[in-house]
């Protein structure tokens, strides 16, 4: 354990953010690494519980308590490889990951208001360990002192794995096979890897480099890329199949749910991904063709839907320079705290404020989009809505709430339905759940041969689910490798 007591003597302290008015204007991370002694003061509030809850709340089963040793004690490689054993791109979820680790860890049970040594209780658990900082700051720190190293597998199979989508799904799932010394493929329609990581996720939470600089470690470790190969389009899955001795499907959930109201057909009205791809896209030096381009430059944008993809148009409508940004919730807004029903060490469904969020713009909840108004020319110039309450589990619109806002951008973010099945779903012939996923208990299809991780296996999720999906698909693939029935064609 590290410091006896350190839990006692020493305040949870979050890292700062820049500066609002400096951050709004460009697209660099906002968040800033703590320097190295507080950081280490943090590791020493880790309590090393006999039962480490913080464990079974992350869903990689990162070694917690051991590397907040290793950091207050300041064996940094040690750190490194213990955090490398459980997570193959820490310096990704030690950015974006929503941290339920911390909403688990034994100094979060009982949660005190604006106990946060930062202020910033609410949109951080006020008294866990920041195990999410620790963990961004051993993998930054493992790559700047050069010991993030490739690791090859010393004896080749010959086994071919096809893997179909590069987000971090695929990603896990490829450099896990490749170190078990089999040949990897990971096919990507678009014309750059990384899944959302590449397209969703703005380069203001997670700058593209990290990703850059870790694709290089898999393609030391023999992994091959193939972009702007659509599968199902470019090649079949049967001609796959025939190719490679295993598939595994990390192809996402990408179909975006619609508003099927009155004026949707009007200019300006985009779903979420649109708007965020182009961003991306932009920050990578691409051009986007003017009348193509999705800005909210000078406008008043509508966001509906308030998750992660919601708070990042916030984000990026705020960076853009929108006239105004109003995020629409349909549901009521969630409680401050923790409800009884709702107990510690499960994840809190608590009010959050993300940092885009902070930066401006109002958010309501409770409404819902009646029609959308246009302009003679077909633009849309404003949304009619009405508010909305939760009696016995129904939506029931508030009498008289009607009201009309001014809008010429409406972005759609409000969640996804899951895979598409024509193309190379339907090709392969795989069993789809009752929620348009595929269909793979332990990561097994209903075909031979062909596995599922990731969006597409549990639909719409979270980064570090992503990758513990791909790392655990890996294995059963390794598995089956390993039978006489392996080839699949
Ligand atoms: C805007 C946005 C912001 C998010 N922010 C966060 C966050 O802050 N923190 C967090 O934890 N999670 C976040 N998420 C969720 C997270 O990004 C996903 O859960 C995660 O990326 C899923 O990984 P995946 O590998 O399963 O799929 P994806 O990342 O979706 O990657 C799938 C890839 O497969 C490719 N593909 C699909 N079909 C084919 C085909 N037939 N042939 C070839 N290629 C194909 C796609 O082009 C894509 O590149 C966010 C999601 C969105 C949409
Ligand atoms: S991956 Fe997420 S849940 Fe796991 S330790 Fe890191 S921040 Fe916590």
């Amino acid at each position: 354990m590290g410091k006896p007591r350190g839990f006692l003597e020493i305040r949870r302290s979050k890292n700062d953010y820049r500066p609002i008015e400096e951050r709004v204007h460009d697209y660099h991370e906002f968040e800033l690494p703590l320097p190295d002694d507080k950081l280490r003061e943090q590791a020493a509030r880790c309590m090393d519980c006999g039962i480490p809850f913080c464990h079974q709340g992350c869903p990689l089963g990162n070694l917690i308590p051991d590397w907040n040793d290793l950091v207050l004690t300041g064996r940094w490689e040690d750190a490194s490889q213990a955090l490398h054993a459980t997570n193959n791109f820490p310096e990704v979820t030690g950015r974006v990951c929503p941290a339920p680790c911390e909403a688990s860890c034994v100094l979060n049970l009982e949660t005190i208001p604006n106990a946060d040594a930062s202020g910033d209780a609410g949109r951080h658990p006020p008294g866990a360990v920041t195990i999410k900082q620790i963990e961004r700051q051993i993998a930054d720190r493992a790559f700047d002192d050069e010991r993030v190293r490739p690791q090859r597998a010393p004896i080749r199979t010959g086994r071919k794995v096809a893997v179909i989508g590069s987000g971090p799904a695929g990603l896990a799932a490829a450099q896990q096979l490749a170190r078990k010394g089999h040949d990897v493929t990971v096919f990507e329609k678009d014309d750059r890897i990384g899944g959302l990581l590449r397209y969703g996720i703005p380069d203001f939470k997670m700058e593209k480099g990290l990703l850059d600089r870790r694709l290089d470690q898999l393609r030391a470790e023999g992994v091959s890329f193939r972009t702007g190969v659509h599968v199902g389009q470019a090649v079949t899955g049967p001609q796959l199949r025939a190719q490679f001795d295993a598939i595994v499907l990390t192809g996402g959930a990408l179909v975006p749910r619609d508003l099927p109201v009155e004026g949707r057909a009007l200019k300006g009205v985009h779903f979420a991904m649109e708007f965020l791809v182009q961003q991306n896209r932009r920050v990578a030096g691409d051009v986007i063709p003017e009348q193509e381009s999705i800005l909210a430059t000078g406008k008043h944008v509508v966001i509906l839907g308030g998750g992660d993809t919601g708070s990042d148009c916030v984000g990026t409508s705020h960076r853009h320079g929108a006239a105004s940004v109003t995020s629409f919730e349909l549901m009521p807004r969630p409680p401050e705290h923790r409800v009884p029903q709702n107990p510690w060490p499960e994840w809190p469904f608590v009010y959050r404020t993300s940092s885009s969020h902070e930066e401006g713009g109002v958010r309501e909840f409770g409404v819902m989009t009646k029609r959308l108004l246009g302009d003679p020319d077909g633009n849309l110039r404003a949304l009619e809505a009405v508010r909305v309450g939760l009696e016995n589990g129904k939506l029931v619109e508030q009498p008289g709430s009607a009201f009309e806002i001014p809008c010429d951008l409406l972005l759609l973010a409000m969640g996804f339905t899951g895979s598409p099945r024509a193309g190379l779903l339907e090709q392969l012939g795989v069993e789809m759940d009752a929620r348009t996923n595929v269909k793979a208990d332990d990561f097994a299809t209903s075909v031979e041969g062909v596995f599922a991780a990731g969006d597409m296996r549990r639909g719409q999720s979270l980064v570090v689910w992503a990758i513990a999906e791909g790392r655990k698909a890996a294995e059963r693939v390794h598995a089956y490798l390993a039978t006489a029935s392996a080839r699949v064609a």
